[in-house]
């Protein structure tokens, strides 16, 4: 009898302990469900898409920490389509950072920006701190007019990945610091308090190179102008209304109009890795279709203009997002975050216009940069 007990009672332990192991492992994943609004998306002709047109204007798009769950979990909130999925030309990215296999947007920024891998942290310089020459720099040799929008702070950093050199992303005043040496021709990022909050002689040094504006309301005064720095007051998850697509707009008639050569133009959804962070569910498909919003003003553009390529990537997936169950109809999702940093996935890259299948197949993120350059150049 009593080694009948002994048994009993060890296997009731042995049952918990697979029981607590698998409830264990659960725990790991976060679960968010959400419904979103449904919102157009764009279709495109195709016409200009791989051909051999001229290319005179690029617009690169970075969705930061939009891996594929990203992608998926908006598109099927949004009725199972989103302008850059309706596009044909697919590729990978692969963004680990010259020292870690999971880079951060610093890294990745960085490699975009300049075409070198270089470590965690460090903005627009090599491993060694030696200074990498960013696109913009590389390209206003060339006669492009070049320009920067994000939905980040201006010394976020992607942004600064492509104006400033610094062996630490969190310098935030030394990277403000190096906007007036930049050859931005255009800038807009948050915020005209963050600005505002500088020293006198860095606010001096800006408003010497660039007509500062907090608004886009004052048309007379941006047409005059030679450069344009565009801080609006918020820069916020759904605080900002229409900015990004509107300013994406913006900066494209503006580019358009500084340079008979052409422009290169980065635009960066921002938030949609802050809100996997979060493992924020409806936030994240939030910024997701925000953004793309904003590629489809891109998409349009480039198929009025015929000589444009569009380039949408991410710098890193974050929140190791997947995705268990959809109802497209009804802009319902469930997915599952098994993260609350970034993760080593490969990122999806689509692209439209002239020379679009370049980018197709897999890619390191330094690659995209450097096609970038050559085919402008
Ligand atoms: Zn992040």
């Amino acid at each position: 009898m009593k080694r009948i007990i002994t048994t009993f009672l060890a296997l009731t332990a042995a049952f918990c302990a697979v029981i607590q192991a698998q409830t264990a492992q659960e725990t790991k994943a976060w679960t968010g469900e959400c419904y979103a609004v449904r919102q157009q998306t764009y279709t495109p002709s195709f016409e200009i898409d791989g051909s051999d047109a001229e290319i005179h204007n690029i617009i690169l798009m970075i969705g930061d920490g939009m891996g594929s769950g990203a992608v998926n979990a908006a598109m099927y909130a949004n009725g199972g389509s989103l302008t850059m999925t309706n596009l044909r030309t697919m590729g990978y990215v692969r963004t680990q950072s010259a020292n870690n296999t999971t880079t951060d947007s610093a890294a990745s920024g960085t490699a975009y920006a300049t075409g070198v891998k270089t470590n965690n942290g460090y903005i627009g310089v090599a491993p060694d701190l030696s200074e990498l020459e960013n696109l913009p720099e590389k390209l206003s040799e060339l006669g492009y007019a070049c320009g920067i929008l994000s939905t980040d702070d201006l010394h976020g950093a992607t942004p600064a990945a492509f104006f400033a050199h610094q062996g630490a992303r969190g310098e935030y005043d030394a990277i403000w610091e190096d906007l007036p040496e930049s050859q931005l021709t255009f800038a807009s990022a948050g915020t005209i308090s963050r600005f505002n909050s500088l020293g006198f002689r860095v606010r001096d040094a800006i408003e010497a190179r660039f007509k500062v504006i907090s608004a886009p309301d004052d048309t007379a005064a941006i047409r005059k102008s030679k450069r344009l720095l565009y801080l609006p007051e918020t820069v916020a998850t759904k605080d900002r209304g229409d900015y990004l697509p509107n300013t994406t707009r913006m900066a494209i008639e503006y580019l358009s109009a500084r340079s008979e050569k052409g422009f290169f133009l980065m635009v960066e959804g921002a938030r949609i890795d802050k809100q996997e962070h979060a493992n924020d569910c409806s936030g994240m498909i939030w910024e997701t279709l925000d953004f793309d919003k904003a590629v489809e003003e891109a998409i349009r553009f480039a198929e009025k203009d015929g000589h444009t390529l569009v380039i949408i990537s991410a710098d890193h997936e974050t929140g190791a997002v997947t995705l268990t169950q959809t109802t497209p109809d009804d802009g319902f999702v469930r997915t599952v975050f098994a993260s609350k940093g970034h993760s080593p996935m490969m990122v999806p890259l689509f692209a439209y216009g002239p020379r679009s299948r370049e980018f197709s197949g897999v890619q390191e993120n330094s690659d995209v940069s450097n096609k970038i350059y050559s085919l402008l150049k």
